[in-house]
């Protein structure tokens, strides 16, 4: 692959500025106009040549044929990333993204006049090989990918990175900034073998350097010297090849192996509360909780800072958590689950009301008769801290057979009855559909709860579906929270509150 066709062609021509520590940093110094007096009076290497020598020093450990001409240093790699844009794309070109994903990549491009095209992720996060293929246009230059991937954490598949660096004639970019955190699963080894493969790291994070600013990439010499060409002549301070050489002389492994203890662990815990958390290899989790953006707030005013990430694609209702120490983890879940709320589905019909077997409607006041123990039963899951939320399936309300009114006047008598003893309902779903018309409400489709399933933060684990029904096991078994089975027209309601 000729790597000088992808440069910018205007850039290839570039003449770079020579700046006066580039060659001599030793003797009289009186080229620079620098100040005499002071401690750092001085311009820095411009190269950070120790700094890459420690750099590569430890990438040996992953791949031996690595050297400092494979290391290209930056202020972050958040610059290396503006710097790559700019190496590789002018305003007709294109860059193409994988979201959900890092949103440096997009605005760096945006920045710089290129466009960003966005492509999904599989559901599980993973590459789409053959949406990335057809997406591919004469004008894209560079795909960056981003491995683990911030914010879900899983690494890519390492075939479909090959693939895409055999196929596609352009730079790929592998952003590696957690790949620490993913038990030597970097890709730095590949670099020899695909010249337009760029690998992006960063001591900001398993370094645990985030305020030295230091990212650098891994590549093949030739794009190693453009970036050279191009970057800011002193744009690594001295300060910070200082603490970047200080931190990189100290071994990280047991730094690591406490962040991703404890990520499994609180991973663990979130799942105990019955959240979907996304398995991660990174120093951060994704999880999904009901009103995600509400439960952020709510920690926020706790004092734990924590990101939502509900407004990329195909992320509704996901935050991310970074992998504190233990006791700030423990605070975070500690938080999270006072936040939580436990819901007691309830199905009505033979379960909280006497249901007359013949019609199977309650479509009278004669027909009106609560359970007994219902009253007593709700109110001590209302105590416990149970919100209350009755689903029910009528068949066919608003037919001749069952007109609206036959419908309320039992249901209100209920409700004025629950709340004369101070119970109240959070919610009450009716189903007013008959089995044929195979609407989307009935149970034990979910339909009905969706938009409360979305909006409630919802202990899962601790929440239930109660009903008489083979169809109520079944609604819970959709909705992930444990059935109680009720025996007909019984007090089990009673009985399971004093269980549970
Ligand atoms: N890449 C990814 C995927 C990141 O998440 C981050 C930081 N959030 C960076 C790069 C930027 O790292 P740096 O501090 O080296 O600029």
């Amino acid at each position: 692959m000729n790597i000088q066709k992808l440069i910018r062609p205007d850039l290839l021509k570039l003449k770079p500025y020579v700046c006066a520590r580039q060659n001599q940093a030793t003797g009289i110094l009186m080229d620079a106009n620098e100040n005499p007096y002071g401690r750092e009076n001085r311009y820095p290497d411009p190269y950070a040549k120790e700094v890459r020598k420690a750099l590569v020093k430890n990438l040996q450990k992953e791949s031996r044929l690595l050297n400092v001409k494979n290391i290209f240093t930056g202020n972050g790699s958040d610059e290396v990333i503006d710097l790559l844009i700019r190496l590789f794309c002018g305003r007709q070109d294109e860059i193409m993204i994988l979201e959900p994903t890092y949103g440096v990549y997009s605005v760096a491009a945006t920045i710089n006049g290129v466009k960003a095209k966005q492509v999904l992720l599989t559901e599980d996060f993973q590459i789409d090989l053959k949406k990335v293929f057809s997406a591919v246009s004469k004008r894209t230059k560079m795909i960056f990918l981003c491995s683990p991937n911030n914010p879900t954490g899983n690494l890519l598949r390492k075939n479909d990175v090959i693939e895409i660096c055999k196929k596609f004639c352009g730079i790929v970019v592998v952003d590696e900034a957690y790949v620490e955190f993913a038990d030597g699963k970097s890709l730095t080894s590949l670099i020899r073998k695909y010249p337009n493969l760029l690998i992006l790291r960063t001591l900001s994070k398993a370094w645990g350097g985030a305020a030295i600013r230091l990212g650098y990439c891994v590549a093949n010499p030739e794009i190693v010297d453009f970036l050279d060409r191009i970057k800011a002549p002193y744009n690594l301070s001295r300060l910070s090849q200082t603490a970047a050489l200080k931190i990189l002389s100290k071994p990280i492994s047991s730094m690591i192996k406490k962040i991703t203890t404890e990520r499994d662990r609180v991973s663990k815990k979130l799942k105990s509360f019955g959240l979907k958390v996304y398995p991660s290899e990174a120093n951060f989790l994704l999880f999904e909780v009901g009103n995600a953006k509400a439960v952020q707030k709510d920690l926020e005013k706790s004092g734990l800072i924590i990101r939502y990430r509900g407004d990329m694609p195909n992320l509704q209702n996901c935050l991310r958590v970074s992998i504190g120490t233990k006791k700030e983890n423990d605070l975070f879940l500690k938080k999270l689950e006072q936040i939580l709320e436990k819901v007691a589905f309830l199905d009505r019909d033979g379960a909280l009301l006497f249901e007359p077997q013949e019609t199977f409607q309650i479509d009278s006041i004669d027909k009106y008769k609560v359970l007994p123990g219902v009253f007593e039963g709700l109110k001590r899951l209302q105590k416990k801290g149970f919100k209350l939320v009755m689903v029910s399936n009528q068949n066919g309300i608003g037919t001749k057979d069952f007109p609206e009114e036959n419908f309320w006047i039992p249901q209100n008598a209920f409700t004025r009855d629950l709340e004369k003893r101070g119970i109240f309902f959070d919610k009450i779903f009716i189903c007013p559909h008959l089995p044929s018309d195979k609407c989307a409400c009935r149970k034990p489709k979910i339909g009905i709860v969706k938009d409360y399933l979305q909006e409630t933060p919802i202990n899962f684990a601790k929440s239930f579906m109660f009903g008489d029904r083979p169809t109520d096991m079944e609604f819970a078994k959709n909705i992930g929270v444990k059935g109680y089975r009720a025996k007909l027209n019984s007090d089990s309601l009673l009985k399971l509150s004093k269980k549970i």
